[in-house]
C-alpha cells in the first residue's frame, strides 16, 4: 500500500524520473483490508489496486525479495543482483507474529497476505471448527467472517478482554459481548500451551479440537532485512523516521507499517499499523523527495491517525491518539448498537472511537485536527451533533 501510494504520489506531484516498485509477493499490488472481509468470504476474488502502473511509468518488479541495503553505495541487494538508487523509500510493512511452537503444524494459519486469505477461504467454505488465537482487530474480523460462513469458532485470548493492548478496559468490555452475540466462544485469561494437528492445548489443561487454527497475535515491522545497513531501528524493530519521514541514512525514507515518526501533535513517537497511515504518509515522502524551492519549509508528517474495522455487523472507527491520563467521556450506551467514546486532554478532543456513528467520527476528526476546546455537557449528549460541543 505505502509503496504503491508513494509511486503514485510522486507522479501526481510531477516527478519525471524513473520509479521502480520492488515487492517480494508475486501478485499485482493489492489492498489488505478486504482480505479479512470480502476476499475471505469469497465475495471478491482479489483486491488488486486500480492503478495503471504502465501508464504512470512505474516499473513493477514483483516476486523479488530485497535482501539488504548499502546506503553508502546507494545500492540494494537482491538475489538477481544489486539495484542502484538515487532515492530509496522503505515500505516493507509488517509481518504477523508467529505462535511459538505452531510453525509447520498442519492447519495453522496467519492472515496477512492474499495467499493467506486464499488458503483460509476453503476452510470457511467447509464450515470447519476453528480456534482463533488472539482477540485483536484481525481476530475479530476473522471471527465475523467465519461465523457468517457458519463455522464453529472459539477464540483464545491471554488478556482479560479483547483489544486489551489497544483500548482501555471500560471501552473493550462491551466489545467482549459481541463475540457471544455472534455465536463465538471467547475464552479470556487463556494461554496456548501447544498446538498439534487437530487441537489446541491450553495452559489450564483444556484441549480445544480444531480443524483449523488462525493466529492473530499482532504484527511487527518487516525490517530484519535492514540488519547491518546502519539504518536506525527503534524499540519495536521499526525504522525510526523524522517528521519528514527521512531515516538516519541519506536519501532513504520510510513510510507505512514499517516506520515510526515523531508526532508533533501528540508529543510522542507513533508507530501506526493502519491503512490511512499508508495512504497519507507517502504524500509527505513524495513532497520531500521532490523538494521545495529554497526558503520554503519541507513537508512535515503530523496526521490525526485514523482507522476502521468491520466486526460483528458493526462499523468501528477510531481517530486520534489517546493516553491513560486523558479524560474518557461517553456518548451513548455501550450496550446499544451505536455509541462513541471521546478522550479529552486539557479540555480538547484528542481521540474518539465511534461504533456505528460515522458522523461523530467525521466531525470528531476535524475537531481533533483543529484542537477545539469542548463543552463536556453537550459532548456527552448523543442526541446532539458532536460539533455542537465545540466550546
Ligand atoms: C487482513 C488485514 C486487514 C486489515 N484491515 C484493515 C482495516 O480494516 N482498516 C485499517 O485501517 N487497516 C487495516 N489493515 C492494515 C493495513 O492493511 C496496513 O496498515 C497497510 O497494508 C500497511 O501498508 P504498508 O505498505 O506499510 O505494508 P504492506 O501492505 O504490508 O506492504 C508491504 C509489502 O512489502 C513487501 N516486503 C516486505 N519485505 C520485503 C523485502 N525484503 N523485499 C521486498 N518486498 C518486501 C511485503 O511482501 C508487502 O507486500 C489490515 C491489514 C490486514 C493484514
Amino acid at each position: 500500500m505505502a509503496g504503491v501510494q508513494t509511486a503514485v504520489a510522486l507522479r501526481e506531484q510531477g516527478f519525471t524520473g524513473t520509479v521502480t516498485l520492488i515487492g517480494a509477493e508475486p501478485h499485482q499490488p493489492y489492498d489488505r483490508p478486504p482480505l479479512s472481509k470480502a476476499v475471505l468470504l469469497g465475495k471478491a476474488e482479489d483486491s488488486a489496486f486500480d492503478v495503471d502502473f504502465e501508464a504512470l511509468g512505474i516499473e513493477l518488479r514483483l516476486g523479488r525479495e530485497v535482501l539488504g541495503v548499502r546506503p553508502d553505495a546507494h545500492r540494494l541487494d537482491t538475489a538477481e543482483g544489486p539495484v542502484p538508487y538515487d532515492v530509496l523509500v522503505l515500505a516493507t510493512g509488517a509481518e504477523p507474529i508467529r505462535l511459538p511452537g505452531a510453525e509447520g503444524v498442519p492447519g495453522v494459519h496467519l492472515l496477512r497476505t492474499l495467499d493467506d486469505a486464499e488458503r483460509l477461504r476453503p476452510v470457511l467454505a467447509r464450515q470447519h471448527d476453528i480456534v482463533v488465537v488472539g482477540a485483536g482487530w484481525i481476530g475479530a474480523e476473522f471471527v465475523t467472517a467465519a461465523r457468517e460462513a457458519g463455522c464453529a469458532v472459539t477464540v483464545v485470548e491471554a488478556a482479560d478482554l479483547p483489544l486489551a493492548g489497544a483500548l482501555p478496559a471500560e471501552v473493550a468490555a462491551p466489545m467482549a459481548a459481541w463475540y457471544a452475540d455472534a455465536g463465538a466462544t471467547l475464552r479470556t485469561h487463556a494461554r496456548v500451551r501447544s498446538v498439534e494437528a487437530g487441537a489446541v492445548l491450553l495452559d489450564d489443561g483444556s484441549r480445544l479440537p480444531a480443524d483449523a487454527v488462525v493466529v492473530g497475535i499482532g504484527a511487527r515491522p518487516a525490517t530484519a532485512w535492514l540488519a547491518g545497513s546502519g539504518i536506525a531501528l527503534g524499540t519495536h524493530g521499526e525504522v525510526v523516521a523524522d517528521d519528514g519521514l527521512r531515516t538516519s541514512a541519506p536519501d532513504v525514507y520510510a513510510v507505512g507499517d514499517c516506520a515510526s515518526f515523531p508526532s508533533g501533535r501528540y508529543g510522542e513517537r507513533l508507530l501506526v499499523h493502519h491503512w490511512d497511515n499508508a495512504l497519507q504518509g507517502p504524500r509527505t515522502v513524495a513532497a520531500n523527495i521532490l523538494g521545495k524551492p529554497t526558503g520554503e519549509p519541507a513537508a512535515v508528517y503530523d496526521p490525526v491517525p485514523y482507522f476502521w474495522s468491520e466486526q460483528f455487523g458493526r462499523f468501528v472507527q477510531y481517530a486520534g491518539h489517546h493516553g491513560s491520563a486523558d479524560t474518557t467521556l461517553w456518548r451513548g450506551d455501550p450496550s446499544g448498537p451505536a455509541w462513541t467514546v471521546c478522550w479529552l486532554r486539557e479540555g480538547r478532543l484528542v481521540a474518539l472511537l465511534a461504533v456505528g456513528r460515522p458522523r461523530d467520527l467525521a466531525q470528531g476528526r476535524k475537531l481533533i485536527e483543529a484542537g477545539t476546546p469542548m463543552d463536556a455537557t453537550v459532548l456527552t449528549d448523543p442526541a446532539r451533533p458532536l460539533k455542537a460541543a465545540a466550546a
